[in-house]
């Protein structure tokens, strides 16, 4: 039997010729960055394919994040999940802000809105929730603890390209949304992100906050950072706007055939799209029941990977766990039981456009024998 490795993801990458032709116009311009053309086109299109009125490109999705919380002059406690990639936490430490971690739904792994009043304190001045797996969180839920405590939200939207609800992008919720374009994401540009903003106004501070504070050649108006997109990865960019949507579509497909094979199995849950959402299919993580499936998750993990099959624990370890925050009082696992068992039981399935019918067939033959 064919035995080659499949990884758990595979990057959407550009057709080379057409990014050569791109790359010859950057040659010839000797323009290579500080909002070239290219740079200025993917903003644009972004903007449109998105259905936001203001993005600004970052050049990874960590800084976004970091800047989202300085443009908003974000301190004291910010409420998050632990159930995330570490980056989120690391924005607030980065901004010398203390992290409260509240526990998850697991109907969709996000911040669950009941459970986050209990840990406001005076101190609290934002929640940055995570659309976990491309999931929208309870965004009305979320808003409203916001509105009635006076706090802002920055939605940690990593893995939520694309994703509308009732027809309406999930960027528009909260005050910011940051976006990873990342070679592991749904939409990469190798390394990149972005930060979604709702006037034209916070866009310009934004700007100014990714390139150093320059608010013009002799002017500096804040302390900023350097997050400028290359014309590079900008044309890169470009180029893979246009067969993002075919590469989601792809990916549904593979969910599909996850979910008709494994809808009956003991032992092992999964999502299903939700009413009125166009999904993106970012990742698929299944969930097992140990007792119930006879087979412990990571027994599972270690076994499809004997079998050269690359399934991620996302999200094993919580972040509260990691020694860095592991001492906050919030960390306690009583605090955060559905994180905690849901970190134990997930295995997110390898998820790609370029996964064949066949590959399907030998994951799901592996999972079930
Ligand atoms: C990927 C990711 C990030 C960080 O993005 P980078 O582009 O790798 O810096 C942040 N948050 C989440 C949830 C992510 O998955």
């Amino acid at each position: 039997m064919d035995n080659q490795q499949i990884t758990v993801t595979s990057p959407l990458l550009p057709d080379l010729d057409e990014l050569n032709v791109m790359l010859k116009e950057i040659w010839d311009s000797k323009w290579v960055t500080n909002n070239g053309k290219f740079h200025r086109q993917l903003e644009k299109e972004l903007a449109e394919y998105l259905k936001v009125p203001y993005i600004s490109l970052f050049t990874n999705g960590t800084l976004p994040l970091i800047t989202a919380l300085q443009a908003l002059r974000i301190t004291g406690e910010v409420i998050t999940t632990p159930y995330s990639f570490v980056a989120t936490t690391h924005s607030l430490w980065w901004n010398g802000i203390k992290p409260v971690f509240v526990d998850i739904d697991p109907s969709n792994c996000g911040l669950d809105p009941n459970k986050i009043e209990a840990a406001i304190t005076p101190k609290t001045t934002a929640i940055m929730p995570v659309h976990c797996y491309g999931k929208p969180c309870d965004i009305k839920g979320i808003q409203e603890v916001a509105d009635k405590y006076g706090l802002k939200v920055i939605y940690d939207a990593a893995h939520a390209f694309g994703v509308d609800v009732d027809g309406e992008s999930i960027l528009r919720a909260g005050d910011m949304s940051t976006l990873s374009f990342h070679a592991t994401k749904v939409y990469n540009t190798l390394e990149g992100g972005a930060l979604v903003t709702h006037n034209e106004q916070t866009k310009k501070r934004i700007d100014y906050l990714k390139n150093f504070g320059f608010a013009g050649e002799t002017e500096v108006v804040a302390p900023g950072i350097n997050s400028k997109v290359d014309e590079v990865r900008a044309a890169y960019g470009i180029l893979n706007l246009r067969q993002v949507d075919k590469a989601i579509e792809a990916r549904h497909q593979v969910a599909i055939r996850y979910r008709e094979a494994l809808r009956n199995v003991e032992g092992i849950t999964f999502f299903d799209d939700m009413e009125g959402v166009r999904h993106n299919y970012s990742y698929f993580p299944i969930f097992i029941d140990a007792e119930k499936f006879g087979m412990t998750r990571d027994e599972l993990y270690l076994k499809l990977k004997e079998n050269n099959i690359l399934g991620r624990r996302y999200f094993y370890p919580l972040i509260s766990e990691f020694s860095t925050y592991r001492g906050l009082p919030s960390s306690a696992k009583e605090n955060l039981p559905n994180a905690t068992k849901i970190a134990n039981e997930v295995i997110c399935l390898p998820m790609h456009h370029e996964l064949s019918e066949e590959d399907v067939e030998r994951i799901i033959n592996v999972i079930k024998t």
